[in-house]
């Protein structure tokens, strides 16, 4: 019998889903004949022994702050657009996980992606932000040398910052600094008062909400298991993500359908190099490695008023930009993300997001002494666990850091397929340039 075709499922989360929008619109978006011809009704030709085919214009898969923005590009630009999401609903990831931080620029080399798109991209969401009422907070960044030995390193990144565009870089005394910051301690320090903070939750929304009501369409509880070339089309293999809660690697689960799009964005964030080494026909020697650093977060406990009024990172270390005091935009006050490789990820644990976010207090015993180097006066037992997030990185401990790696057919040979792949840091200010920067480039 056939199985429940994924068909329906697009057509049942969309009216799911669409309770978080004004409904009627998405109901009659949904009763228009232009919508029924391609996901309300069920036109896909059955093969003998494979999955019903769609096709279909453009396909984001992953609605994590990346895809959101993309998926509004692109729908901005009058195409048919899908977003597919093997979570419940958007931003289950890396997107939820982060320091919501809208960074400068700064640490990356000139002319890199991460240098260029954080810069552009940070004035974008400034400017979205003012326009659509997202919570955001320009409170500035004080980067601090604790030690004499740490200057040269701080005047380089400096100089790094300036390289790349970021205005009003201003290096600052210990003494200025401390009166900037009272519970500060510092040998010097670079102000930078571009630096921000956001309601990541409140932006994804938006960019949703967007893409909506230019006719994007959202399918959650669908993951993409894989993808087969056929002439020039790429066909994406799609499933319900309750097939593949007994997939081992083994056994892959028939696909529920399988979609033919013109284009598909790749951009399941941890997930995306080991999803790009199940389409068959892409040449493996293209797809990076995939490596995973996990970052926990403390906050801290019984303040009544926090320390800081601004942002306070250390030098970077190896894998991360250091143990750094964030503040939300409530107040409160966390310190991370620390840097802890973990292996071992498979596929469909990626897929599914099976990732131990867990935070053992046992870990505050190294956030003490990183933290005591700029902030003295922290107290014994004021740290609680906070949360956990994963960083995709492309390059593994001791190794040199990786730019973003933006691959379309130019790269990779295959039509209509572009990989977003180790969108870490700065990903979430960087969003809505990828999405210009992938339009711009990729769209036909
Ligand atoms: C600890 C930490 C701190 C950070 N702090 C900052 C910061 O302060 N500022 C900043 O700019 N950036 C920061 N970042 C980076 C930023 O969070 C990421 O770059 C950004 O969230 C990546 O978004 P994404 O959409 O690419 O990925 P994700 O948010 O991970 O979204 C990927 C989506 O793909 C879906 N998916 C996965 N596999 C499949 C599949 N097979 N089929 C269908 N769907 C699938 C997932 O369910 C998920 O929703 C930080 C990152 C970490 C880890």
């Amino acid at each position: 019998m056939l199985k429940l075709s994924l068909l329906r499922i697009l057509y049942r989360n969309s009216l799911w889903k669409s309770s978080s929008h004004p409904y009627c619109l998405i109901r009659n978006r949904l009763a228009s004949p232009q919508h029924q011809r391609n996901f309300g009704g069920i036109t896909g030709t059955w093969m003998s022994g494979s999955a019903p085919r769609e096709s279909a214009d453009c396909v984001v898969i992953g609605a994590g702050v990346v895809g959101l923005a993309v998926a509004r590009q692109l729908a901005f630009t009058g195409r048919e657009v899908l977003v597919l999401d093997s979570a419940p609903t958007f931003g289950t990831g890396t997107s939820s996980r982060n320091s919501e931080v809208i960074h400068a620029g700064i640490y990356y080399p000139r002319g890199s992606l991460k240098a260029v798109l954080c810069v552009r991209g940070r004035k974008l969401l400034y400017k979205y932000c003012s326009q659509h009422g997202i919570p955001h907070k320009q409170i500035g960044k004080l980067i601090v040398a604790t030690s004499p030995s740490e200057i040269p390193k701080l005047a380089d990144i400096m100089n790094q910052g300036i390289q790349n565009g970021v205005c009003g870089l201003r290096f600052v005394d210990g003494s200025e600094a401390m009166r900037m910051e009272p519970e500060l301690w510092c040998e010097k320090a670079v102000f930078s008062p571009v630096t921000g903070i956001i309601d990541t939750h409140a932006l994804m929304l938006s960019l949703m909400g967007d893409a909506e009501n230019h006719h994007a369409t959202f399918s959650f509880n669908t993951a993409v298991i894989g993808a087969h070339m056929e002439g020039n089309s790429i066909h994406l293999h799609t499933s319900e993500t309750k097939s593949l809660e007994s997939w081992n690697e083994k056994f892959m689960p028939d696909p529920d359908l399988i979609l033919v799009p013109k284009l598909v964005i790749n951009s399941t964030g941890l997930s995306a190099p080991l999803l790009a080494r199940r389409f068959h026909d892409l040449d493996k020697g293209v797809i990076p490695s995939s490596f995973f650093a996990r970052g926990c977060y403390f906050t801290l406990s019984n303040t009544k008023k926090p320390p800081f009024k601004q942002l306070i990172y250390p030098l970077p270390e190896d894998g991360g930009i250091g143990v750094h005091v964030t503040l939300d935009l409530n107040g409160q006050v966390k310190f991370g993300p620390d840097v802890e490789w973990i292996d071992g990820v498979d596929d469909v644990s990626s897929f599914l997001n099976r990732f131990d976010y867990s935070v053992s207090i046992s870990r505050a015993e190294r956030f003490y002494p990183a933290i005591r180097k700029y902030y003295p006066s922290l107290k014994d037992g004021s740290l609680e666990p906070g949360y956990a997030g994963i960083r995709p990185k492309l390059c593994g401990p001791q190794q040199s850091p990786m730019d973003f790696v933006v691959q379309g057919e130019d790269l990779h040979g295959i039509p209509g397929l572009v990989n977003l792949f180790g969108i870490e840091s700065p990903g979430l200010t960087s969003s809505m340039a990828i999405a210009e920067y992938v339009v711009s480039r990729y769209l036909t």
